[in-house]
């Protein structure tokens, strides 16, 4: 039976074949293209406490939240922009 977990990151649960390929495209991900490391952690702190949050996954948009905010470019997929 499959766990589902809300308020968990992918990089938290099980999931080995989906963990290695978000975090294959992490690694490859230009340098120019990326969100610095405090805005990246912040961004991840807040959708740990979004209500739209499983298993790693946006609600709003179905992306792994760990992609979405690693990007400069994006926001928050919620009406609100959390960030
Ligand atoms: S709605 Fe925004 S804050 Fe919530 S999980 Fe999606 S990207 Fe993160």
């Amino acid at each position: 039976m499959e766990i589902i977990c809300k308020r968990c990151l992918l990089s938290e649960i099980s999931d080995e074949d989906t963990k290695k390929t978000v975090r294959e495209l992490i690694e490859t991900m230009p340098e120019d293209k990326k969100a610095d490391d405090t805005t990246y952690h912040q961004r991840l702190d807040i959708c740990k406490s979004c209500d739209e949050l499983i298993n790693g996954m946006c609600g709003k948009c179905g992306c792994y939240v760990e992609l979405r905010a690693l990007q400069k470019v994006r926001r928050c997929a919620h009406e609100d922009k959390k960030w």
